[in-house]
């Protein structure tokens, strides 16, 4: 049964000490994986990753947290990177709870790679926290998107909004955890050709791995969940979720 977690953060320092022997393991496991950058540095970090790894591959763009740094320059650096084989722009959006760079700083990177995307015909993997209104806002004055609200988290009208725009939305461990009760119900009613599984690693694990270091072989555990949830076999589901990432990053998969 193959999986693809379409997003992960394989080049963080957490995995420092077993990247290679993990990498090797997701390869046996048929674990696909999109390794998602946050800033310059990490999205030249996934195209590493991604080189030679057929069943790897690198997103990159300018995480919210780091909206502060982006410029004419840092643009013209990013759309380098992305012609060197990213299958998507991300991850970019609003980022309003931390609050490491201010409102208008990150807004303005947003819309710049919403359009740096669309010109380079690439998908967008979209990081939204407590800035909702105003992420929608963009998203319906930039035009459509192709691409997938991560980690989502919010209720079925939040996700009938985002589905209407086009939008996949990336089930992750939170689905698991006992209280999101409303996430469960919200993801029930989404259509099953735009829901798309991730792990989000190092962070946010499923249950029952809570406090430890996630990586993307648990993110079998969400589609165990997910299966349940919509009443689907597992490999029925793994199957589904495969072949949507597939046609939303425009990829073929290999692991030999
Ligand atoms: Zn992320």
């Amino acid at each position: 049964m193959s999986l693809f977690d379409t997003h992960a953060h394989l080049d963080f320092p957490q995995f420092a000490e077993d990247r290679a022997a993990l990498l090797a393991e997701l390869k046996a496991r048929q674990v696909a994986v999109i390794n998602v950058g946050v800033d310059l540095a990490s999205s030249r970090a996934s195209l590493e990753l991604a080189r030679g790894r057929p069943y790897l591959f690198a997103a990159c763009g300018v995480h919210p947290h780091s909206a502060g740094d982006y410029c004419p320059e840092a643009e013209q650096e990013l759309e380098g990177l992305l012609r060197m084989g990213a299958v998507a722009v991300g991850e970019i959006g609003l980022d309003f709870y931390r609050g490491l760079s201010p409102k208008e700083a990150q807004e303005a990177a947003f819309r710049a790679q919403l359009r740096l995307a669309r010109r380079l015909d690439l998908p967008v993997i979209l990081h939204q926290r407590a800035a909702e209104e105003a992420f929608l806002k963009v998203l319906a004055e930039e035009g459509p998107v192709r691409g997938v609200a991560h980690a989502f988290s919010g209720d079925a009208a939040y996700a009938h909004r985002l589905v209407g725009m086009g939008l996949y939305l990336g089930i992750g461990g939170p689905l698991t955890y006992r209280r999101n009760e409303g996430l469960r119900r919200a993801v029930r009613q989404v259509p099953q050709e735009r829901l798309l599984l991730e792990t989000d690693s190092p962070f946010l694990p499923p249950e029952p791995l809570r406090g430890k270091r996630n990586d993307p072989t648990k993110v079998g555990l969400v589609a165990l969940r997910l299966a349940e949830l919509l009443g689907m076999k597992p490999d029925e589901l793994a199957e589904a979720t495969f072949q949507n990432a597939c046609r939303l990053f425009g990829v073929r998969l290999c692991f030999l």
